[in-house]
């Protein structure tokens, strides 16, 4: 209930005005995002890096509506690219990339030139794309332009959720040689047509998927903050016997920095998910949504008086 009024929230102008002139609201953005400009992002990368983790950038931006706003989101990802390979933190560092800030919804194509854009650019600097997954009125056309980008960039990543009736089957199809896919529960509000409702069941695809992925020929991500999906990935690897080269843990950015520190010190590959940029308002929301106690926080941050 409370997670529906939150992402209901998260489409919401008016509350996302209150949200953004909320006098502490810095502070809990602060705790999720590096930062607003490409320089901020270059700084938590290299910090990371140097903690032994590897990392994803995604420039905060969704649901775009104007070409300029696509380009300008495209060439954001052509500067950061070509700064992170100058800066040698490459392969380390790929991107993440969200097609509807590429123009997806008012035109595929143009969502198409300009993904192909950053992965030429991300192929020359040495490093990946992976496209992340939206709402499921998206999936399809999303996975569409993955498989026409994979034609010529092979490595570009996809997202699948596991809240989907349908990614059980999607895993199936994208398990084979060379296919790097990222396995999250998912983070949109979905019908029960499309999606299971309870984390029971969530849960319980996630870990059908799992061993889908991970006893596949494909490169799986395992994306989850849950001790329990945690435990069961490093039981898989074991178990098909991968190595920290053929598959990684991935964890946003602020979400359980101890765990995402002791499974790198473990010897496993860890890749964490760094948002940057000012549109951080959907994104912080679909946070808050997934846990109460960063309600708290967020709501602690909101009537502090430091
Ligand atoms: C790298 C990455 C990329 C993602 N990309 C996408 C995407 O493209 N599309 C999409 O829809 N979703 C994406 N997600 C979000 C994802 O779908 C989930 O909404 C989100 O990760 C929460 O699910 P969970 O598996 O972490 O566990 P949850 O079911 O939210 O939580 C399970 C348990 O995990 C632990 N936990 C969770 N959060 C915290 C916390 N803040 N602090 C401490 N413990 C915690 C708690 O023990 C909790 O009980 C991504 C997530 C990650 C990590």
């Amino acid at each position: 209930m409370l997670r529906s009024v939150i992402l209901a929230a998260s489409r919401s102008s008016q509350v996302e005005r209150l949200v953004a002139t909320a006098p502490y609201t810095r502070d809990v953005v602060r705790r999720f995002v590096a930062g607003a400009a490409t320089d901020d992002a270059l700084r938590a990368t290299r910090g990371l890096v140097d903690d032994g983790l590897a990392v994803t950038l995604d420039h905060l931006g969704e649901d775009t509506v104007r070409p300029e706003q696509a380009t300008a989101t495209r060439d954001e990802y052509l500067k950061l690219l070509k700064m992170l390979g100058v800066a040698g933190l490459t392969p380390a560092a790929e991107v993440s990339v969200k097609l509807s800030a590429l123009g997806q919804m008012f035109d595929e194509q143009l969502a198409y030139d300009n993904a192909r854009a950053i992965c030429a650019a991300a192929d020359a600097a040495g490093t990946t794309v992976t496209l992340d997954m939206e709402d499921h009125t998206t999936t399809d056309s999303t996975l569409e332009v993955l498989s026409r980008l994979r034609k010529d960039f092979p490595s570009t990543g996809a997202v699948l959720q596991a809240y989907l009736r349908r990614t059980e089957s999607d895993c199936r199809e994208l398990s084979s040689a060379g296919s790097r896919v990222r396995l999250c529960k998912g983070a949109y509000k979905e019908p029960e047509s499309v999606a299971y409702q309870s984390a029971r069941e969530v849960d319980k695809s996630y870990v059908r998927c799992m061993n889908i992925l991970m006893s596949g020929d494909g490169y799986p991500m395992l994306a989850t903050h849950d001790p329990r999906m945690i435990a069961i990935g490093e039981d898989r690897a074991r178990w098909f016997d991968r190595g920290p080269e053929r598959f990684e843990f991935q964890m946003l950015y602020g979400i359980r920095p101890e765990e995402q520190a002791r499974l790198a010190g473990e010897g496993y590959t860890v890749r964490t998910y760094v948002p940057y940029g000012d549109e951080w308002y959907g994104y912080l929301m679909r946070r808050l949504a997934e846990r109460p106690a960063n309600l708290v926080f967020f709501g602690r941050a909101l009537i502090s008086k430091k």
